[in-house]
């Protein structure tokens, strides 16, 4: 795996927040970028213009669909999977359908793709897998289901990273705490709260986040695998 590119990346749900970032990071790093999109046509349109990275449109809710598309992107050097939703709420009242829907997304779609990357992903190639500090904490109510998607992405790169260790391959989650994207803007409604439980009062910015992707993606993130990498302002110490 080389520093210096040019390398296949593709970055699952790319459009927005989170996921933009990382496709502006390694298409600025000179790799070869790829990003999935599922609504935001606009927005991946403006953003592969922008980036010269290649949009594909695909639901990571589509198993089969998602599958194909990662399969036929192969052989991927670095995978990112970041595509994700958020329903919160009273468990009494959520509808059961967008739960599992948020499961489709935050659970099986990386599970897939990562199997799916890891078929044809040369040696010493990267799967990172976006969680969240929520995971490991969830201290406010309604985010139940939300938590236990992103604690299932914890046991994920935990196995898989065993899985596909011989190859030199990583599996690693980053583990965002409140990041300003449209799914948590920093001036939402509930930013003052999140806040609260923060060592260092503020929002995540996403290129952040992606700066730490590119490292855990370089030579230098040879050896950190299985691992949970959380940059969260201290929420969850
Ligand atoms: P946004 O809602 O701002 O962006 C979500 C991105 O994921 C969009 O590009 C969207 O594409 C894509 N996406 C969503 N559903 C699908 C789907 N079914 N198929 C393909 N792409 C999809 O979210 P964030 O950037 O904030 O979050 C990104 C990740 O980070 C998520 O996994 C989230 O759980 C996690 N996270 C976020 C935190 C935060 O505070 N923001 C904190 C901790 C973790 P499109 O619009 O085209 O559908």
């Amino acid at each position: 795996m080389s520093n210096i590119a040019s390398r296949k990346v593709v970055v699952l749900g790319g459009s927005r927040g989170i996921g933009a970032a990382l496709v502006r990071r390694f298409a600025g790093a000179g790799d070869s970028v790829v990003f999935s999109y599922a609504g935001s046509v606009d927005a991946a349109a403006a953003l592969a213009e922008e980036t010269s990275a290649r949009a594909v449109r695909v639901d990571s809710a589509d198993r089969d669909a998602l599958i194909a598309a990662v399969a036929a992107e192969g052989p991927i050097d670095v995978l990112l999977v970041n595509a994700g939703t958020l329903a919160m709420g009273d468990p009494l009242t959520l509808d059961p359908d967008a739960i599992d829907a948020m499961i489709d997304v935050n659970v099986r779609a990386p599970y897939h793709a990562a199997v799916e990357a890891a078929r044809t992903m040369p040696d010493n190639g990267r799967i990172l897998i976006i969680g969240s500090t929520n995971g490991d904490r969830i201290p406010f109510e309604g985010g139940a289901a939300y938590a236990m998607t992103k604690a299932a992405t914890q046991g994920m790169v935990r196995g898989l990273a065993r899985d596909f260790g011989a190859r030199g391959i990583t599996v690693n989650a980053i583990q965002p705490g409140p990041t300003d994207t449209d799914m948590n803007p920093a001036t939402g409604p509930m930013a003052d709260t999140m806040h609260g439980f923060m060592a260092i009062k503020r929002h995540v910015h996403a290129g952040e986040i992606a700066d730490y992707a590119a490292f855990l993606a370089s030579t230098s993130g040879a050896m950190i695998t299985g691992s949970l990498q959380t940059i969260d302002g201290g929420f969850s110490a």
